[in-house]
């Protein structure tokens, strides 16, 4: 961590909450309360931040047993799902796109999940999500530390992506990404980056962890959420403090730091006892002495770290 210059950001649930609120229901031919009962049944059994939110507004109870089959989630597009006899799709444009079902462009901004049942459009529900505290000076402090450059990857639309990118002085922004189009990104950014640094991967959830393993150095935030998390990451905040972040670089530094001085501590003490030795200016008990100031002097600037 302490080397890297290159630092790629997930999203939803990294830089943003990813507590959805949802800002406005646009139903097709149908009530409101029927557009979203559709959306909340068939994501009822998602752990997306976007089922949480359309179980808690639309209010619906657990669907009985059998009511919702076939259920796939489709990574960075949504849920299909049989539900009643029905084909239902919720998600982006492009779960609709590849089912070959029309849609309305939403005019209004946000994130828009669209919904259709049975083959009909059925409408869309615009969601937005709110930045992490303490997120803009987290990466300023990354970049005092040494990041040069900062990538924010996203499976959702550019609309929503661009603002949140310039508003935190992002190098790079890609947008509506496939969950593997993480990971070629990664391996792009990895190919292209300075010899002697390394390439950081922060995410939060199960559809990061390709990329969280294939980084360099894979941060995972919310680890008591995620299983894959705790497996592929290798650094793991139980919470989701952003603001941990720059503190964590900042002791990797240090202790980067403390290794290098205490190599060069010891190995110059006991070098220049040794050449004493040789020459006979210092008697060989004087090396026993060194030993031990060389172990004192390397364990008094080791604690240097526990400041933090
Ligand atoms: P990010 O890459 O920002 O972490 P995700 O990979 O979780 O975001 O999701 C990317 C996009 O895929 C979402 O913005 C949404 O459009 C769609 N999506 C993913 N999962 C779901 C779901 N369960 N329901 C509806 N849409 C989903
Ligand atoms: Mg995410």
């Amino acid at each position: 961590l302490s080397k890297a210059d290159t630092m790629v950001f997930d999203k939803t649930g990294t830089i943003t909450e990813g507590r959805f609120n949802i800002t406005d229901v646009v139903p097709v031919g149908v009530s409101e309360q029927k557009l979203l009962s559709a959306a909340a049944t068939a994501e009822y059994f998602s752990p997306h931040p976007i089922a949480r939110a359309l179980r808690e507004a639309s209010g619906i109870k657990r669907p009985a047993k059998g009511v919702v089959m076939e259920l796939e989630e489709i990574p960075g597009r949504g849920i299909s799902a049989f539900v009643n006899g029905k084909d239902v799709y919720v998600g982006n444009a492009s779960l609709l796109e590849e089912h070959g079902i029309g849609y309305s462009v939403p005019d209004r901004a946000g994130s828009a999940i669209h919904v259709a049942v049975g083959n009909c459009y059925w409408g869309y529900i615009i969601f937005s999500d709110k930045l992490r505290d303490g997120a803009f000076d987290a990466l300023e402090s990354l970049r005092r530390l040494g990041v040069r450059n900062m990538v924010l990857l996203t499976g959702d639309v550019r609309s929503v992506s661009r603002p949140i990118a310039s508003s935190l002085n992002f190098d790079m922004v890609k947008a509506e990404l496939p969950p593997d189009g993480k990971v070629s990104a990664v391996e792009y950014l990895m190919a292209t980056k300075g010899d002697n640094s390394s390439l950081a991967f922060v995410g939060d959830s199960d559809n990061d962890s390709a990329a969280l393993t294939r980084a360099d150095v894979g941060i995972a935030f919310g680890a008591l959420n995620s299983d894959t998390a705790l497996d592929d990451a290798d650094i793991l905040f139980m919470g989701e403090d952003i603001r941990r972040l720059p503190l964590t670089m900042e002791l990797s530094c240090l202790s980067a730091r403390v290794i290098l001085q205490n190599i060069a501590v010891i190995v110059s003490i006991k070098l220049l006892c040794l050449l004493l030795g040789v020459f006979g200016v210092l008697p060989v008990t004087a090396a026993a002495f060194a030993e031990a100031a060389a172990l004192i002097a390397a364990m008094l600037n080791a604690l240097r770290t526990f400041k933090h």
